[in-house]
């Protein structure tokens, strides 16, 4: 299928209870591909009283959802994956197109997201309570875990489709309904992922998905709603503060997945090797648009050099440019705004003493493509170590004793993940334990996977995604007490 193929395939309308529709003022958005800045297409935006309609769907279909055998669940979940794995190169496709990144990364997307309903599939039918006898003798105590109830779910641009199966894998697998709100820069994933979820026979209603530019205006009665049960959002800490404090009026049941700024420890005994192929997929993984993505890069004053040596020759060596061509490794950005924040953020660094060993500007005559960058001698105060920075930039500074490197690792208001290298088992062992990170990798520049729990600490919020721990976000334990 081509671009123009794929384009025509996706629905572009509001997935309300099973049915396309317009939006209910007629209003539309336009998608820009941002190899171009050229308009892709044209999607339904949604209204307030569309995101009202879209929610009295889920509620009306949450008692029966809930109902329905673990099993059939599991099959519903099984069918997706299967129908998204044989349909790859369409969702891959379609990724690339909206998003930018390049196919290869897309389809790694592709198997990253449908692996959630894989996960999830397996999980339903472990869902289970316990029984135990009351410590004086003379209750018996049951648990039994029951769907939250209709779930809003947001989500961010950079991970399209897994940003999603992450959420609605776990809630299909638990009983819940949904409303799901993509980013306005990326509804099309979202939308091919609701006819899919249709086609292999998700009742109507189970999940409602809406795309719209009004967003404050229809998202916020949203959460005012008192049928609403649970809040999940990923994406950056200050919208996602200004949801909790939205939904504070109802007490949802809420969980964050935000922001981040992962240090990349590099320790004197690391396999420099494997140090330097993880940093290029902490790094670069998504044009290092991810919230996962490698900040700053603190190496041992004793390797500093030639670690920064060599992982700028393997930066010099990416192929930038449009996602969708033979060969390229690195996309645009996402928009002027995020490509005029990362040439900030360089700029601000170089001011403060920091050297340019490799890229360091913007590229391409069209679109918003920034090179491949590494910069060293980078001052502990430059914006782009308290800052996420959301682009192809690695910044490098020293450390020569363990402890200070912990504490520079430590010092930011972000806990998602941290990165180390070492081949020493007890520092392995001091340093995660002394990361406060919600997730760690050791000799590994990648964290994400299905049967992990993905989420953060500090201000990269709270709840986590995948795992058993996963379906738990979207269960209610209810105790019974029994008097034999
Ligand atoms: P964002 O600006 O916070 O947007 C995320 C979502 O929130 C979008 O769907 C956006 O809709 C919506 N939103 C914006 N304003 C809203 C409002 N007033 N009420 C309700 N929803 C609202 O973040 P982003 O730029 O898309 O994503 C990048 C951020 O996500 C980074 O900070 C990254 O670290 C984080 N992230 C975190 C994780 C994680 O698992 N921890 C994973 C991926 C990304 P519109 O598109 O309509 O604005």
């Amino acid at each position: 299928m081509n671009e123009r193929e794929t384009l025509d395939k996706v629905p572009t309308g509001l997935f309300i209870g099973g049915e396309w529709r317009d939006s209910s003022n007629g209003a539309t958005t336009d998608v820009e591909d941002p190899a171009t800045g050229e308009t892709l297409t044209t999607v339904s935006s949604a209204t307030a009283e569309d995101g009202k309609a879209a929610l009295d769907a889920a509620v009306a279909a949450q008692h029966d959802w809930a109902a329905t055998a673990p099993r059939e669940r599991a099959e519903i979940l099984r069918s997706a994956f299967d129908l998204i794995t044989e349909r790859a190169d369409y969702f891959a496709m379609l990724m690339t197109l909206e998003m930018g990144k390049p196919l290869a990364q897309s389809k790694g997307e592709v198997t990253y997201g449908a692996e959630f309903f894989r996960w999830f599939s397996e999980e339903v039918v472990r869902i289970a309570g316990r029984w135990a006898t009351s410590p004086d003798g003379n209750t018996r105590l049951m648990t039994m875990k029951q769907p939250v109830g209709p779930v809003l779910m947001i989500t961010p641009w950079n991970f399209p489709l897994a940003m999603g199966t992450r959420k609605i894998g776990p809630a299909i697998a638990a009983g819940c309904t949904m409303v799901v709100k993509p980013a306005q820069q990326t509804p099309l994933t979202m939308l091919a992922l609701a006819d899919l979820m249709a086609e292999v026979g998700l009742p109507a209603g189970v999940l409602n998905v809406i795309s719209t530019h009004d967003t404050g205006e229809v998202m916020e009665p949203l959460i005012g709603d008192d049928r609403l049960r649970k809040l999940t959002f990923t994406g950056s800490t200050p919208i996602g503060k200004m949801l909790v404090k939205q939904s504070a009026d109802q007490l949802l049941r809420v969980s964050m997945e935000l922001g981040g700024n992962a240090p990349f420890l590099v320790f004197a005994d690391a396999d420099l090797d494997k140090a330097v192929e993880g940093a290029m997929l902490a790094k670069m993984r998504n044009m290092g648009e991810a919230c996962t993505a490698a900040n700053r890069f603190l190496v041992h004053e004793s390797v500093a050099d030639e670690f920064a040596t060599r992982f700028a020759e393997k930066m010099a060596a990416e192929k930038v440019g449009r996602g969708t061509e033979d060969g390229v490794t690195v996309g645009p950005l996402i928009d002027a705004k995020q490509r005029d924040k990362v040439a900030e953020l360089v700029d601000d660094a170089t001011s403060r003493g920091a050297s340019v060993v490799t890229g360091g500007s913007t590229t391409g005559d069209k679109g918003y493509f920034f090179e491949p960058t590494v910069l060293t001698d980078v001052s502990a105060d430059a914006d782009l170590f308290r800052e996420e920075i959301f682009g192809p930039v690695a910044p490098i500074s020293t450390f020569s004793e363990d402890e200070k490197a912990i504490q520079m690792a430590n010092d930011t208001e972000y806990g998602l993940v941290a990165y180390a290298f070492t081949t020493d088992l007890g520092r392995m062992i001091r340093v995660s334990e002394g990361l406060e990170f919600g997730m760690v990798g050791i000799n590994q520049g990648i964290v994400s996977n299905p049967a992990a729990p993905f989420g953060g600490v500090k201000q990269s919020g709270f709840g986590r995604e995948g795992g058993p721990e996963g379906i738990e976000e979207y269960l209610s334990v209810k105790y019974v007490g029994i008097a034999p």
